[in-house]
């Protein structure tokens, strides 16, 4: 079984997913006592959080190549980055690393392609909504539409993600205002919606709704136990 390096904190929240998920997995294709090798780096999410919203990208890839550096170091075989929003600086994580970087957007895309869906709504931060290092993967890569809410609704998406999950605090008015916009979403076609934000799982699942959920964290989980396991 080779070492799963995770990059987490962003936020912790969501990290617990992670865990949760791979060891989960592991659990059901090893069995018995079998779980996870992991080397998790947890940063403070604070700062970063500050450095995203002053647009200091390059202070966050500080930061992160500190992280992956130390958790390549301790033994990880490849490395995830818990979060879509901080794949935006991924190119310069991968290039001070040794070890392969396994992309959010990519596990994602895959998943999406082999269900042969071909437009697709996108629930993230703002960042991750409406700048191109996350979408222009999704296009250019696998050939996906992407149509993401107005502007209006992408404030109300990214305040809740800041504001409440990743505080851990989930609230049904927010759950029901996701609802709606993944509703208007499909009135512009997308056939599936993807969670692309690892705090939006805690709030939205497949059960609140019957339009097909991809959740970011539970894929990129998935796809991190194949790679260690096969
Ligand atoms: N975890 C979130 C994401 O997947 C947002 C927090 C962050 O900005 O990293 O984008």
């Amino acid at each position: 079984m080779k070492t799963i390096g995770l990059i987490g904190g962003m936020s912790w929240e969501s990290t617990i997913g992670y865990y949760r998920e791979i060891n989960q997995r592991v659990k059901k294709v090893l069995g018995g006592l079998h779980s996870a090798k992991i080397v998790l780096h947890s940063v403070d999410f604070d700062p970063i959080e500050k450095l995203q919203h002053s647009g200091n990208w390059a202070g966050t890839a500080d930061i992160l190549i500190e992280a992956a550096k130390s958790v390549e170091s301790a033994g990880a075989d490849f490395i995830l980055i818990c979060t879509n929003t901080m794949h935006k600086v991924a190119a310069d994580i991968e290039q001070n690393i040794n070890i392969p970087l396994l992309h959010i957007a990519d596990a994602t895309a895959e998943a999406l392609v082999k269900d042969r869906i071909k437009k697709v709504g996108l629930l993230g931060t703002a960042f991750t909504m409406e700048q191109d290092f996350y979408k222009q993967r999704l296009i250019e890569t696998y050939g996906l539409e992407v149509v993401i809410p107005n502007k209006a609704d992408r404030q109300l998406v990214h305040n809740t993600i800041y504001n409440e999950l990743c505080l851990g605090n989930i609230q049904d008015a927010s759950r029901q205002e996701y609802l709606r916009i993944i509703k208007e979403l499909t009135k512009s076609g997308a056939e599936a919606i993807i969670l692309g934000c690892t705090e939006i799982g805690m709030l939205i699942n497949q059960q609140h709704t019957d339009v097909p959920i991809y959740d970011t964290t539970a894929i990129h989980a998935a796809k991190a136990v194949e790679w260690a396991i096969g």
